[in-house]
């Protein structure tokens, strides 16, 4: 085989070699990672419902029912009730025509933008957008337009003498960041005609608004945008994704998403399991106001320590250092102290931007976030 090794030297040599820590047990703030017990602020687990009772009773009685795998793709034989149910009460979650689940939110994305949109198309992006949204635009074929994280004059020079089909997208939380896509500016400045909006929220279901709706509850916009993706492994605390939008949008995307079609169904258990997991997540509006206290608590703490935080209302809370070294390093003196945090670094953000990722969960305890704080007082 060819030689791979100057690229892996190269990546260690700059502080962005990339390795994974083995974790037992649930998910939880508590657990034991690389053979020693850490406490971690890492999570997508917002609500705390990955390891949830009711939730894992629901996979143990589906899986009596249904076995473990689908068998086929959605369109073949694997589609049972269970999916079918759980995309009806998405689509009443999400006041939505219909759902449509995939088996993961990149895959969604994949499949949403390469069946919308071809060569002669524009996508319009913000900067930041995750990863799946960028490939998803690259999949597709279409012309890629990207304006300043959150600028609505960059946006609009986008916009400016472009007559395109096209598709703008944004996360609604970036993921990131933390922060919330503008998204009434957005809407305000939109040609109906000629495009559609996609929001990706895939950390604002869940979190955001009374009853977890989202960003769209969050500005009560929801009827402004067209294509709605949400994924089921972070705040539903289970596995897989979906999108909502009108009946014809979710037909087109049953004909021509390739990443739909040609891709065995997620497990009918795992859509049982979620489909108690989104009454949960409805119903438990007190997980989403302690989630909210601890993240005051946290911002409030930060800030007597000194350091710099961004603009976010969700429990993604980053400090931006700057460097991957810096990053890196202070990683690992929060690790020394039984800590875990991640050290997010380029490409997966700007050179220059390398950050910790903090994370909370409705599972953390205030005691576990004094620890935090306590931990960073000492390395900063
Ligand atoms: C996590 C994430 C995804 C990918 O979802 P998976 O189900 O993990 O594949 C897509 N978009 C955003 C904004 C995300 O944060």
């Amino acid at each position: 085989m060819f030689e791979l090794k100057g690229f892996l030297e190269q990546q260690q040599a700059q502080d962005l070699y990339r390795t994974r820590r083995i974790c037992e047990g649930k998910q939880a703030p508590e657990q034991v990672c690389d053979g020693k017990l850490m406490l971690s602020f890492c999570s997508n687990d917002y609500l705390g419902l990955a390891a949830d009772p009711r939730i894992v009773k629901s996979l143990q009685q589906a899986t009596e029912k249904y076995g473990v795998g689908s068998g086929a793709a959605h369109l073949i034989n694997g589609h049972t009730s269970a999916h079918h149910s759980l995309e009806e009460e998405l689509a009443e979650f999400t006041g939505r025509e219909r759902v449509l689940l995939f088996s993961t939110g990149y895959m969604a994305n994949l499949g949403v933008v390469s069946a919308l949109l071809g060569r002669n198309d524009t996508v319009v992006a913000d900067k930041l957008v995750h990863a799946s949204l960028l490939d998803a635009a690259k999949l597709s074929g279409a012309k890629l337009l990207r304006f300043q994280h959150g600028d609505m004059d960059s946006f609009a020079s986008r916009l400016d003498n472009n007559n395109d089909k096209k598709i703008i997208m944004t996360d609604g939380v970036f993921s990131m960041d933390g922060d919330i896509a503008p998204l009434p500016e957005i809407i305000s400045q939109v040609d109906k005609n000629n495009s559609a909006i996609l929001v990706d929220d895939a950390h604002g279901f869940g979190v955001l608004g009374e009853q977890g709706r989202g960003c769209v509850e969050y500005f009560n916009c929801n009827d402004d945008i067209d294509i709605l993706v949400g994924t089921l492994g972070k705040a539903f605390g289970t596995f897989g994704a979906f999108v909502a939008g009108r009946e014809e949008l979710i037909e087109t995307l049953i004909q021509s998403a390739r990443s739909y079609v040609f891709t065995t169904a997620m497990p009918a258990a795992i859509a049982e399991a979620t489909r108690t997991s989104l009454k949960i997540l409805q119903q438990e509006n007190d997980r989403r106001e302690y989630l909210q206290s601890l993240i005051k608590q946290f911002r409030y703490g930060a800030e007597q320590l000194g350091l710099t935080l961004v603009n976010s209302p969700t429990p993604i809370q980053p400090i931006i250092v700057g460097s991957a070294e810096k990053a890196v390093a202070m990683s690992k003196g929060l690790a020394a102290q039984g800590i875990m945090v991640s050290a997010i670094r380029p490409p997966t953000v700007p050179n220059g931007t390398a950050r910790l990722r903090i994370t909370f969960s409705a599972s953390h305890t205030e005691k576990q976030l004094a620890s935090l704080l306590t931990a960073l007082a000492s390395i900063t």
